[in-house]
């Protein structure tokens, strides 16, 4: 085989054989295949797409170019979320306790934020002590102990992803269905769980901005899973404006422990319970999903999802003492408001926006080997709805390094519109596609 042949396959719109993908990608891990024709076969891929046979042959060749996690001795059925990226979004660090608390097995392996959107890793590491680098054996025990774990991605899994990201980061070929589907989804295999529940985020703080895209994007995801042989679903949620109201790593903590504790916002509470009682569901819990709800919401009330919490972190080495007192996670030197300039309703708040002013405050990175401020970030004193009048705080930046303040500022400000007409209610949760 060649990989000439191969391009110029894609390139004039034919399909690729399960052969034919396999031999290229492992000639991506192995360095058989040169960066340029990798680039080449991206571009050509982005052109011309790849059908649902494609895609799955794409996902299991990557998939195998790595260690794939063997679950099979923790007892239970092991379920998993992911989310497609967003900002706001902490979802994670409160449905995986939550749904152990329930009694399925959560084996999460996250990853670090890039640009606007947030990672859970990232997040994590704002708790002072907490290891984000189990390796395979602790992470397995912790998952016999306490039932839920999250740690980063080793290097072994999946290789192929990491030269083919960063090929297309650089390549413009990242906005590429098929491409993004076979890179989270050879990840997320790689985990060796029984089912995903994938939270599909749509628009403008989303890879997907529309929903027709991020329904073909969840549509994808979910067949990939199926031709694995997982239970897989997909829930499309809206990512117009952040989700609640902290953006930046510490902060989000805060605001996943008051969740935790009955006193999260309303938007955090219906997309977690939405997503941990499709996690139910998944592992033959409780299938009807308006009862999945009440349970998982008495699990909040009578204090299990806080205490299974607690255990992960005291697990993963964390200073336990912040989920009673958050006051111990990092906090900022300074706090800087930003005030409406007009009396109205907020009509948007412009999630990548809101996401980049963040990271320029420190609490993301431009670059894949920036350091994180665990203190940075933005508060949202107002949400889309809300009246303000002339004056009134919209956002508070909290800040340690004031050398990109003004700038972020100027984009925390972009990312607010204010009108004299109430806004039109987008929902929250769009579709589910099973
Ligand atoms: N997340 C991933 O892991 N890969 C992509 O290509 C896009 C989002």
């Amino acid at each position: 085989m060649r990989a000439y042949d191969i391009i110029k396959k894609k390139r004039d719109g034919g399909r690729l054989t399960k052969k034919e993908i396999a031999w290229f990608v492992g000639g991506c891990t192995s360095g058989r295949v040169p960066d340029y024709q990798i680039a080449a076969l991206l571009m050509a891929v982005f052109l011309r797409g790849m059908d649902r046979r494609e895609t799955s042959a794409l996902t299991d060749a990557m998939l195998h170019s790595g260690t794939v996690l063997d679950l099979a001795g923790v007892p239970g059925f092991k379920v998993d979320k992911h989310s497609t990226g967003g900002v706001g979004d902490k979802v994670s660090l409160i449905v995986a306790p939550l749904v152990a608390s329930a009694g399925l097995v959560v084996p999460m392996l996250a990853g670090r934020g890039l640009g606007h959107t947030g990672g859970t890793l990232d997040k994590l590491g704002s708790i002072p002590g907490f290891d984000t680098r189990l390796g395979p054996d602790r992470f397995i025990e912790i998952l016999k102990d306490v039932g839920v774990a999250i740690t980063g991605q080793t290097d072994d899994i999946a290789p192929a992803d990491r030269k083919l990201y960063s090929l297309r980061d650089v390549t413009a070929t990242v906005e590429c269905i098929p491409l993004i589907a076979a890179s989270i989804m050879s990840k997320k295999l790689a985990e060796g769980m029984d089912g995903l529940v994938l939270d599909v985020k749509a628009g403008s703080g989303a890879f997907m901005k529309s929903y027709d895209d991020a329904g073909a994007l969840a549509e994808t995801l979910v067949s990939i899973g199926r031709d694995a042989g997982k239970k897989v679903v997909a829930v499309i949620t809206d990512m117009d404006q952040p989700l609640g109201r902290c953006i930046g790593n510490s902060l989000e903590v805060k605001e996943a422990v008051l969740a935790l504790k009955g006193a999260g916002p309303s938007d955090i509470m219906d997309v977690t319970l939405e997503l941990g009682a499709r996690m139910l569901s998944l592992g033959g819990l409780e299938a009807d999903i308006a009862k999945g709800k009440q349970k998982l919401a008495g699990l909040i009330k009578n204090g299990s999802a806080l205490r299974k919490f607690y255990r992960m972190v005291e697990a993963q080495g964390g200073d336990t003492g912040m989920v009673k007192d958050p006051a111990r996670l990092p906090d900022s030197k300074e706090k800087h408001g930003l005030k409406s300039s007009a009396d109205g309703f907020v009509t948007r708040i412009d999630a990548e926006q809101a996401g980049l002013a963040a990271m320029m405050l420190g609490a993301g990175r431009e670059k894949a080997d920036d350091d994180v401020d665990p203190a940075a970030g933005v508060i949202l004193a107002r949400k889309v709805g809300d009246t303000v009048r002339k004056g009134d705080l919209l956002a508070i930046m909290h800040v340690n390094d004031r050398k990109r303040l003004k700038e972020a500022q100027g984009m925390l400000e972009a990312a607010f519109t204010v009108g004299t007409e109430p806004p039109e209610k987008r929902p929250l949760v769009y579709k589910i596609i099973e």
